[in-house]
């Protein structure tokens, strides 16, 4: 059995020739069990509910231990039962692997400049891998533009043990665990959000460009930087559009810290061309620049 970011350690058995076995369980992946990224223990206090998130998030003194937090949360039904029986089910070219099927903390560097925001993690691509877009179309994308402008060390994001870092950015997402058809109801986004509001608490003194992936990420950046006490954020965002650029403080100071809007990487925007290489490099490259 393979499991993604344990490809080395199973190769140390390749001497020996056998058929590949299929693991009785998919996921998801237990806790403390060595998976690459994984900060929680078997003593990292577990959310169960929409109070308990917030008391969590609000509480964790370290990223590190907000991390952990957010890797063992449970507060939503419906995501949990979904991240898990995705993890368990199994996409067939995967069947082999062993799936996270947990939440996804952000990803990057503790004091980053840049911060990107994207949505939720995918079925078969965060959720299975353990990291923030890592092992999907929309990852490839994502991080081949972070790394063409300077912000990653690699240009691929194949799994959590791959080696890739991001010195100067780190990527998060809105809501934390994979929703069926990418769809969080807005009882699910708004329990998750005391994650992404401590998440960015702790960065907000460095912070100098926050990028938006797609309207999703852009309506709830707004109020959340708020929240993480990042002072100057309009009360009502603007409407979202590719490309915009919105000044934090009064909006006159064109080194102030800004949030930009950039189309989602999906692979409907990908594939499309609504979203080019050369656009989310223009986007990500102005981010990295600030
Ligand atoms: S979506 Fe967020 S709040 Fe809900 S279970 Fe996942 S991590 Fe917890």
């Amino acid at each position: 059995m393979t499991w993604s970011g344990w490809r080395t350690v199973t190769a140390a058995a390749a001497a020996v020739p056998a058929e590949p076995v299929r693991p009785r369980s998919g996921g998801p992946a237990p806790v403390g069990a060595g998976w690459p990224g994984d900060a929680a223990s078997a003593t990292t206090p577990i959310a169960r509910d929409a109070a308990a998130v917030g008391r969590l998030a609000g509480s964790a003194p370290t990223m590190e231990r907000l991390d952990g937090r957010v890797q063992v949360c449970r507060a939503c039904p419906r995501l949990v039962a979904w991240r898990e029986e995705v993890a368990e089910v199994r996409r067939a070219s995967y069947a082999d692997e062993r799936y996270w099927g947990r939440p996804i903390a952000g990803y990057g560097a503790e004091r980053p400049e840049v911060v990107v925001v994207g949505l939720a993690p995918a079925a078969h691509g965060g959720n299975r891998t353990g990291r923030v877009f890592t092992g999907d179309r929309s990852g490839d994308f994502l991080f081949a533009s972070l790394h063409r402008v300077g912000l990653a060390s690699q240009p691929t994001s194949e799994h959590a043990g791959d080696g890739l870092q991001l010195p100067r950015a780190r990527v998060l997402a809105a809501v934390r665990c994979a929703p069926p058809a990418n769809k969080p109801t807005a009882e699910e986004t708004a329990t998750c959000n005391p994650w992404m509001v401590a998440e960015l608490a702790f960065v907000r003194r460095d912070a100098r460009a926050y990028v938006a992936l797609g309207g999703f990420a852009w309506k709830a950046l707004f109020p959340a930087l708020q929240a993480a006490g990042v002072p100057g954020v309009p009360e009502r965002p603007p409407a979202f559009q590719h490309g915009a650029e919105v000044l934090l403080g009064d909006g006159t100071h064109p080194d102030a810290p800004v949030i930009m809007g950039c189309y989602h990487p999906s692979q409907q925007n990908t594939f499309t061309g609504r979203l080019t290489e050369a656009m989310l490099d223009d986007v990500l490259g102005r981010a990295a620049a600030r």
